[in-house]
């Protein structure tokens, strides 16, 4: 079915949950790039289901934004169905007895550190530097601070909306690696279960917290970015070899490499994504033919043509 039909096919089914022509760019930590064709706002398990069986009947495009702090939208935007989570996706239990936690995917990963270490559960303060939300998380087996969401992650409930199934998989189903789990385009991380430490020292926690919060600021830009845009080469840093290639700095007209890490690349105001994904291929290249190193993009690129 050509991309239109699929769209029309879509607003019949579920038009009272979908906005047309809905800013997605904007929605991301880069502020960039264009509008979604349609965009869901799924706040419960009935208007999920509506959405998975039209989506499974349209055979749109589907993608699954979190807190869009690891996509770099195209200017023109994104031809299918963006499906944001939040309302009961949101909730967040945790068992400070046995350190188990039940987390929504839209809960934001800073929440889930801070609440967890407030009731009393440790092991998760590694997620307060993670800007991103629970489902996101668990998706790019986000990870920082020596530990990764894979450390704490029991299990995850996918819905495959291809198939049309529901089903909890297992952390060892998921195939975690490093910024990595089999969780593909067409699925959809709702809920994580999560394990943590119970009987925390809620001191050293809280120490923790800051310290994380703290370094993030000293070593880390602001502004409009995605964090590391390239995956670490095994054994490497790609931010080091980005600026032992001389790139810190560089800019191509919005997009500039970070002066305070290379691996961020950051954007003006009013600045595109065509620089940006201009400028990630400059330093791709760059490094190799200066290292022979080729470096794989961490951050997910969304409408372009490839
Ligand atoms: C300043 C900054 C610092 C960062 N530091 C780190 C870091 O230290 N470590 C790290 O790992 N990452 C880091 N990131 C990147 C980013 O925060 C993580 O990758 C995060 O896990 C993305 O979550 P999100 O909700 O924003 O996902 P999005 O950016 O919205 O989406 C990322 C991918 O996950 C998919 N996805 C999102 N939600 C779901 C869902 N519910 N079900 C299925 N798929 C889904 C999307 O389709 C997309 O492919 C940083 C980003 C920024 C801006």
């Amino acid at each position: 079915m050509p991309v239109d039909d699929r769209v029309r096919a879509c607003i019949e089914r579920i038009g009272d949950l979908v906005v047309r022509s809905a800013p997605l760019g904007t929605r991301t930590t880069y502020r960039v790039g264009g509008p979604a064709a349609l965009l869901a706002e799924v706040v419960d398990e009935q208007s999920l289901e509506r959405v998975a069986s039209a989506v499974h009947d349209s055979g749109i495009e589907v993608l699954m934004l979190g807190n869009g702090s690891n996509l770099l939208v195209a200017d023109r935007g994104f031809s299918g169905l963006a499906i944001h989570l939040g309302g009961t996706f949101g909730d967040l239990v945790i068992d400070d007895e046995s350190g188990a936690i039940t987390a929504g995917a839209a809960v934001a990963c800073p929440v889930l550190a801070r609440r967890s270490v407030a009731g009393g559960v440790g092991g998760l303060e590694w997620a307060v530097g993670i800007p991103g939300t629970v489902g996101g998380a668990v998706t790019m087996n986000a990870g920082g601070h020596g530990a990764e969401m894979e450390a704490n992650l029991v299990s995850a409930r996918v819905v495959d909306l291809a198939r049309a199934t529901d089903a909890w998989r297992a952390r060892r189903d998921l195939d975690c690696s490093y910024r990595h789990t089999n969780v593909h385009s067409g699925e959809i991380v709702v809920e994580a279960r999560l394990q943590g430490l119970p009987g925390a020292n809620s001191t050293e926690s809280t120490e923790m917290l800051e310290e994380i919060v703290s370094w993030r600021r000293t070593h880390q830009p602001g502004g409009r970015n995605c964090g590391s845009v390239f995956t670490n080469p095994a054994g490497d840093s790609a931010g080091r070899i980005i600026d032992a290639a001389g790139l810190k700095g560089l800019r191509y007209a919005s997009a500039v490499v970070s002066t305070k890490h290379a691996n961020f690349i950051q954007v003006d105001s009013g600045g595109n994504a065509g620089d940006v994904r201009a400028l990630i291929e400059i330093v791709r290249a760059t490094v190799a033919r200066s290292f022979g190193i080729e470096l794989v993009t961490e951050l997910r690129m969304v409408g372009f043509d490839r």
